[in-house]
C-alpha cells in the first residue's frame, strides 16, 4: 500500500499558546484587587425585611384571589379548568348547582369547594390564564410563609376577593341583568380596574395586600 502523501505541519506539535493563558503580570494582580477593595469600601445596601415592606413589581404572581363580580356575586363558575391547567395539582374544585333561591354566581355553576395548596403552587400563573371567567387572579402579596403545613391549604372563603363598597355577599339574585351575558360587558366590569387596592382582609381574616392584577378585568 503506498505511502499517504505527507501533510505538511501534520504530526508536529501545536506550537501556537493556549488561547486563555492566566494573567500573571502585575497589572492583572492589581485589577483584581482594585476591584476587591472598590466593592469593599461601597455602601451596602440591605433591604431590612420583614421590618421595612417593599413593594414587589406590578404583576409580579403572589397569591390568588377568587374575584367578584360588581354586584358581589362570585365569578368562579366551578368549571375545574384551573385545576386541570395546574401542572403541580395544588388546586381542589368541586362545583355546585346555583338555585332560584340561593345563588352565588351569574349563570348555572359555582364553585362550592375550592381550595389551593401552597405547598405545591409554583405561582407559575398557568391556572389564571385558564380560568374563562377571569375569576382566578394573582395578587402580589408574597408573605406566605408560616410554621405548619396545614394552613397553607388555603380555602375558598381566604381566597376570596374582599366585598368591595356597592358589593353584597350571596347568595342573591342576580343584580345586573335579567341574563349571565349582561355579566361580561365592559360596563359591567368597569367598576373594578387593573392594579385596584384591594381591601385589608376578606372573610376569613387573611390579609389581602398590594394591588390585585386584573382584578374584576375580563378577556377582551
Ligand atoms: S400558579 Fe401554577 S402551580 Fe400554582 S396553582 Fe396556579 S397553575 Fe398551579
Ligand atoms: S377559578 Fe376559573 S377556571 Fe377555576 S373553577 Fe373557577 S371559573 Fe373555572
Amino acid at each position: 500500500m503506498a505511502d499517504l502523501p505527507a501533510v505538511p505541519g501534520n504530526n508536529t506539535p501545536d506550537a501556537s499558546p493556549p488561547m486563555h493563558q492566566p494573567t500573571t503580570n502585575a497589572l492583572g494582580f492589581a485589577k483584581g484587587f482594585g476591584l476587591t477593595f472598590a466593592t469593599m469600601f461601597k455602601k451596602v445596601y440591605t433591604e431590612q425585611y420583614p421590618f421595612d415592606f417593599y413593594p414587589t413589581k406590578a404583576r409580579y404572581h403572589g397569591r390568588h384571589v377568587l374575584n367578584r363580580h360588581p354586584d358581589g356575586l362570585e365569578k368562579c363558575v366551578g368549571c375545574e379548568l384551573c385545576a386541570w391547567a395546574c401542572p403541580a395539582d395544588a388546586i381542589y374544585v368541586e362545583g355546585a348547582d346555583n338555585t332560584a333561591e340561593e345563588r352565588y354566581s351569574p349563570g348555572e355553576r359555582y364553585g362550592a369547594i375550592y381550595q389551593i395548596n401552597y405547598l405545591r403552587c409554583i405561582f407559575c400563573g398557568l391556572c389564571i390564564e385558564a380560568c374563562p371567567t377571569r375569576s382566578l387572579t394573582m395578587s402580589n402579596e408574597y408573605e406566605l410563609a408560616l410554621d405548619n403545613r396545614e394552613e397553607l391549604i388555603y380555602t375558598k372563603e381566604q381566597l376570596m376577593a374582599p366585598l368591595l363598597p356597592g358589593m353584597e355577599a350571596p347568595p342573591h339574585p342576580m343584580r345586573l341583568g335579567d341574563s349571565e351575558k349582561d355579566y361580561y360587558t365592559v360596563e359591567s366590569q368597569a367598576p373594578l380596574q387593573q392594579g385596584a387596592a384591594q381591601s385589608t382582609a376578606n372573610v376569613a381574616g387573611k390579609p389581602i395586600t398590594g394591588h390585585a392584577i386584573e382584578v374584576g378585568r375580563h378577556h377582551g
